[in-house]
């Protein structure tokens, strides 16, 4: 047993992190700058964190990552690293002709206290940013947050960058009829399906960031640096004349819907994740509200979901389920689990934030008693690890640090969120919107009909269940 030593008494801790369920905040920056199009993330910081952060992506996507960093050495971590932001600036545009570069920090330049805005400023005032280029940054420190805080602090600087509250040409009044879709730390194939729906709602949108054809580019046969995928720095300004913003997912998407929101007037809505029927059907609610009208496409959509969830029920019905993983996912498969008859009896994230309580406690309401719902520091893999020995669980969902407790313990796990990096094929199907409920009930009903087969002796080995 690969946990053995893991004992079913839980000593609490104030400070001890054991195998975090979390992962660094300027891995959520560059995934967040991958989805600008024509985008080269820079991490600005030592080699080794930008080799990690690139790596962790590169093995989730199954894509070459590429970001630029500004090498810190010894001189640097001692002196800042002014000199080799400068520089890297300057070889970047010259070299590989990005049309924006994203910077985010590293926990080595944060101590130092290095001063991107400024340094910026001062790449600008030396002509280092070519005409109609753009360098951009967020404050990435991996001391504080995780991936998703960094995720959605990138997200709000394409706000602060780039939008703009503006008066429109004559032949642009189509813009000021656009919704700006903020969709949050998703696949890309979540982003494809959250644009499928708004344009079958007949709504036109900007959808922001927007990794599909850049993480899940087709292969052609000839290397792109900048794939077709991504919102453009046109579409990013844009934003800022859109008629209304839905931010899905409050974690990685409030900051930048209230930044525009605050900086050009752009009301917001936030809203949870569109994981299940009911969240979906909140998501198309907000739609309505801004324009959008259910085509019977979309009514059929919804129709064959609930139509597979009676179907099914009965095989789902009070069914212990752990989670863990980013607390936008985790509401609302919560919720969708408590729909489907499941309890969601142990839900973990090591991302912290107080709202995370407060909305799982919503979910839960009276519907799961005696559920653990933990997050920061100390909401980690061990602490999971330990609660499942004490009473055990009949399905995990998370990502594919889980493994090891699937395996020690015998339980079904479904490989959901980020990373995952044993498998292939989920950056493809998304698990957003009717279609993805779809795909989740089937992955789901798979995991316990496949152990209900493995464990039958052959007396109630049934072909058809
Ligand atoms: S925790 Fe900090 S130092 Fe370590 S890889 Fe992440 S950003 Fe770099």
């Amino acid at each position: 047993m690969l946990l053995r030593h893991t004992t079913p008494e839980v000593a609490e801790r104030s400070a001890l992190t054991v195998n975090p369920a979390k992962t660094c905040q300027p891995i959520g920056a560059m995934y967040a700058a991958l989805g600008i199009h024509g985008c080269l993330p820079h991490s600005h910081g030592s080699q080794g964190c930008c080799s990690y952060h690139r790596s962790t992506l590169t093995r989730h996507y199954k894509e070459p990552i590429m970001s630029a960093t500004s090498s810190f050495t010894e001189g640097s971590s001692v002196f800042g690293g002014q000199a080799n932001l400068l520089e890297a600036v300057s070889t970047i545009f010259h070299v590989y002709d990005p049309e924006v570069i994203a910077v985010h920090t590293t926990c080595l330049s944060e101590t130092i206290g290095d001063d991107i805005p400024q340094i910026i400023q001062k790449a600008k005032e030396d002509g280092k940013i070519p005409e109609g280029k753009f360098v951009i940054h967020a404050n990435t420190p991996s001391y504080e947050g995780s991936h998703v805080t960094g995720f959605a602090v990138m997200t709000r600087a394409m706000v602060r960058y780039f939008a703009v509250k503006r008066e429109l040409g004559a032949d642009e009044g189509w813009k000021a009829e656009r919704v700006n879709i903020v969709p949050g730390w998703v696949e890309p194939a979540d982003y494809r399906e959250v644009k499928r729906i708004v344009a079958a709602m007949g709504l036109k949108s900007v959808v922001f960031p927007d990794t599909s054809d850049v993480v899940d580019a087709p292969k052609t046969g000839s290397y792109q640096m900048y794939p077709k995928g991504g919102t453009t720095s046109a579409d990013l300004r844009d934003t800022g004349v859109s008629k209304a913003t839905s931010a899905l997912g409050p974690t990685a998407s409030a900051l930048a819907a209230t930044e525009l929101e605050t900086q050009c007037k752009v009301p917001a809505k936030i809203l949870e994740l569109p994981i299940g029927i009911r969240a979906t059907d909140a998501f198309v609610a907000a739609l309505i509200a801004q324009g959008g009208v259910v085509p019977e496409s979309l009514v059929e959509e919804r129709g064959r979901a609930v139509d597979l969830i009676s179907d099914v029920q009965q095989y789902f019905y009070g069914k212990r389920v752990a989670l863990w993983g980013d607390p936008d996912q985790l509401v609302s498969l919560s919720e969708f689990l408590i729909d489907l008859g499941m309890r969601p009896v142990y839900v973990i994230t090591g991302t912290p934030g107080k709202q995370f309580d407060r909305r799982m406690a919503t979910i839960m309401a009276d519907r799961v008693p005696a559920a653990v719902v933990r997050q920061g520091q100390t909401a980690d893999m061990f602490y999971m690890h330990q609660l499942i020995k004490r009473e055990t669980v009949d399905l995990l969902i998370g990502n594919t640090y889980g493994k090891y407790i699937a395996r020690d313990e015998d339980i079904p796990l479904l490989r959901h969120g980020f990373p995952i990096l044993d498998r292939q094929g989920h950056a493809h199907f998304p698990t957003l919107g009717y279609a993805g409920t779809i795909r989740l009930v089937e992955k789901i009903l798979s995991l316990f009909l496949d152990r209900k087969d493995r464990d039958s002796p052959e007396r109630s080995f049934e072909l058809t269940l």
